[in-house]
Order: C-alpha cells, then structure tokens, then sequence
C-alpha cells in the first residue's frame, strides 16, 4: 500500500511527539482535524499507528501490513482446518490409496494408537506403484514420512503461521494436533488437517 505526503507527514509528527491528539497533529499541519480524519483511519487500519483513546495516536511500525494481511494473521488454525484422512500404520498401500481416492485427498496421515506417527502423499504412492512392489503386502507405515520429520501445527496457531510451514517445507497438508504428554513422551492425537486448499479458500473469502 502507497502511503501518501501527508500521511508521511503525519507519521513523522506522531513519531517526534507521541502519544499526540488529533487537534494537535492538526495544528501542526496547519489543517482542520476533519481534513485530517481519512489519513488518521487509513494509517490506524493498516497497523502503522495506533489511536488510543484518550491519550492519541502513536507509532507502531513503518511497514504497514495490507488489511488482508492483517485478517490473516487473526484468524487462527481451528478456524479454517478439515477433517483429516487418517489411516493405522498397518493399513496396506493398497487400501491406503482406497482411502485417498474415496475422500478425495492428497495426503494421508498416519496413526498408531491414536497416535501421529507419519503422512503419506500421492507421490509417496505413485513412486511404491511404479517400483513394482505388492501394495496388497506392503503396510502404509513402510513408505510413509515418519515423526518427528512431519511438520505440524496447532489449532491455536495463526493460519498465516501454517502457510508459511506449508511454503518452507514445500508440502501440500500439515496435519493438525492437540499434544498429550504419556510416559514423559509428547505424543500428537490429529485433530485436523489444513492444506493448500484450506488456504486458497480463506484467501478468496477474505477478499470477497
Ligand atoms: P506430493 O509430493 O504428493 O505432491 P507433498 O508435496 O505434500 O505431496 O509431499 C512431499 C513429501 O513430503 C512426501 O514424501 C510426503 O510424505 C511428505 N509430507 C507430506 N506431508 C508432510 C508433512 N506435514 N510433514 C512432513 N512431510 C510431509
């Protein structure tokens, strides 16, 4: 976002003077606070100041975010997952690849116990059929990506925290977990999954 003269000046007064009313960043611009009033609403909606009641505005940053970027970072994982496909680690590649199809997903993940243990994706399954191998003998927990290698998130964590994990790790899926601490071991129970699609639709219900 362009931040205009005026706005410029405006932030460089606030920064000089801070906490500073409205009246008087008007007088020092030699305009009425009316005039003031857009640039003030712009620069307190893109997070560059902040307007506290009753003591005026002060600096917060000189990289504004855009207002999209701004829901983003609000709104939260649980917000915006899916369910995952789950699978145990002895399901056979065959009936893993079932699964996938019949849920129309890309990604699996994978549990013992209740417990995450890895993810499985359709490249993972296009490389097991292509090798010749048996998918009928051969369990999931063999070609799968194990813990701890499997990136996760929390349903606590911003979504703008998850897609920066899935664009880092070059990844279509994080699966979603809740910790649970068991014989002094921290364990994940999959609560839900958020991939590229997740993010694709928040993105286009943001700037709708
Ligand atoms: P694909 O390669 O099938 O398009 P991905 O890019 O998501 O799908 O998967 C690439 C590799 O990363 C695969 O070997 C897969 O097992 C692994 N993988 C998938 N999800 C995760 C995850 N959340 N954390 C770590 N590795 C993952």
């Amino acid at each position: 976002m362009k931040i205009s003269k005026r706005q410029k000046e405006i932030i460089e007064i606030v920064k000089r003077h801070q906490p500073i009313t409205s009246e008087r960043i008007a007088d020092n611009l030699n305009v009425t606070r009316a005039a003031l009033r857009p640039d003030l609403s712009i620069l307190t909606m893109i997070g560059v100041l902040d307007a506290k009641p009753k003591v005026g505005y002060v600096f917060i940053t000189d990289t504004p975010k855009s207002s999209l970027g701004k829901n983003v970072q609000e709104i939260k994982v649980r917000e915006v997952m899916s369910k995952p496909v789950v699978v145990d680690e002895g399901t056979k590649v065959y009936d893993a690849i079932i699964q996938l199809f019949l849920n129309d997903s890309g990604t699996l993940f994978v549990h013992s116990n209740g417990y995450l243990v890895g993810a499985a994706s359709r490249k993972d399954f296009l490389k097991i059929a292509i090798g010749g191998t048996d998918t009928h003998q051969v369990p999931v927990g063999i070609i799968m990506t194990r813990m701890p290698n499997i990136v996760i998130v929390k349903p606590e964590d911003d979504a703008y925290f998850a897609a920066q994990k899935i664009i880092e790790h070059e990844i279509d899926c994080l699966p979603v977990v809740e910790t649970v601490i068991k014989d002094n071991r921290e364990l994940y129970r999959i609560v839900g999954k958020i991939s590229k699609t997740n993010i694709t639709k928040l993105f286009v219900k943001l700037t709708q």
